[in-house]
């Protein structure tokens, strides 16, 4: 299977346009469909399948956001702002096929808002608002950070352990919000009982991933003051492993947004937390176990 980058110097080049965040939600979503779909080719591949037709991928150094003659920098105008998680296994241009000059990126883990993220956030907003549309939050399954401070919620004592410096406490203790709205939701549907049963701990993780997306999604839009209509757009979702989608439900059906727009009150994030823990049951057995299992040291 060929993989082929063509760059023809005499193909016409014009610069992607991108005028508002519909679009700029469309081309991040249709981004992460080509990168799943091109891992599913190598991975059916590796598994014996048929020998795909070769991929060619157009280049063009205008469209890549690259200098088109040394020394002419383009100046800086991504489409989107990407606060997303430190976790090496989710480089955030490659998981939505961008490119160079496409997006501004936060990485932190646990994608929690820090006051130096607000500060990036602040200098994107007042510096590069001609070409910003969009703002979204990405968390992603099986998260390091989350699974901590589920682990601080589950067992206290083990607290000090796991958050043993103060700057570690202060990332845990900044997902706490989104292990209580987890596990408040949880409870509300399977009852009190739930907590005693084995997969408890990483069905309380793969919610929490979510809901600690849409927290994040929820401080930053308060934080900025961005009010609808105002300002570019801010969404959230996860990207998961299993799926190698970025999705706001790990319930893959038609219709359901793969980035929804920020939840705005206390209430709406409480809604989406008992959808996400609905959406988690309502599947069999085996994808829930799936969707869950914890692949991680912790
Ligand atoms: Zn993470």
């Amino acid at each position: 299977m060929d993989v082929i980058y063509r760059y023809d110097p005499f193909a016409p080049m014009t610069a992607r346009q991108i005028p508002d965040a519909k679009t700029a939600l469309e081309t991040l979503v249709q981004g992460n469909d080509r990168f799943k779909q091109l891992v599913h080719l190598m991975q059916e591949r590796t598994l014996g399948g048929d020998n795909a037709e070769p991929i060619v991928v157009p280049m063009s150094l205008m469209t890549s956001g690259l200098p088109l003659f040394p020394g002419a920098m383009p100046s800086q105008s991504p489409f989107a702002v990407v606060l997303g998680c430190s976790d090496a296994r989710v480089p955030i241009e490659a998981v939505f096929d961008q490119s160079f000059n496409d997006l501004f990126v936060l990485r932190i883990a646990g994608n929690v808002l820090g006051s130096e993220c607000l500060g990036s956030l602040h200098y994107a907003l007042a510096n590069l608002k001609e070409s910003l549309k969009l703002i979204v939050v990405l968390g992603h399954s099986k998260c390091g950070a989350v699974t901590a401070a589920v682990d601080t919620h589950l067992s206290p004592d083990a607290y000090v352990n796991i958050a043993s410096t103060f700057a570690l406490r202060s990332l845990v203790d900044q997902i706490q919000i989104a292990v209580r709205g987890a596990s408040h939701a949880l409870e509300k549907y399977a009852g009190a009982a739930m907590s005693d049963q084995t997969m408890y701990r990483s069905l309380l993780v793969g919610i929490t991933a979510y809901v600690n997306a849409a927290v994040s999604a929820l401080e930053l839009q308060r934080e900025l003051r961005l009010s609808r209509g105002d300002g570019p757009q801010v969404v959230f979702g996860i990207y998961d492993f299993e799926t190698l989608r970025v999705q706001s439900s790990p319930l893959l059906k038609p219709g359901i947004p793969r980035l929804r727009p920020a939840v705005r009150t206390a209430t709406e994030l409480a809604d989406y937390a008992y959808e996400i823990v609905e959406a988690l049951m309502s599947l069999d057995e085996d994808d829930r176990e799936s969707a869950c299992k914890l692949t991680i040291q912790s």
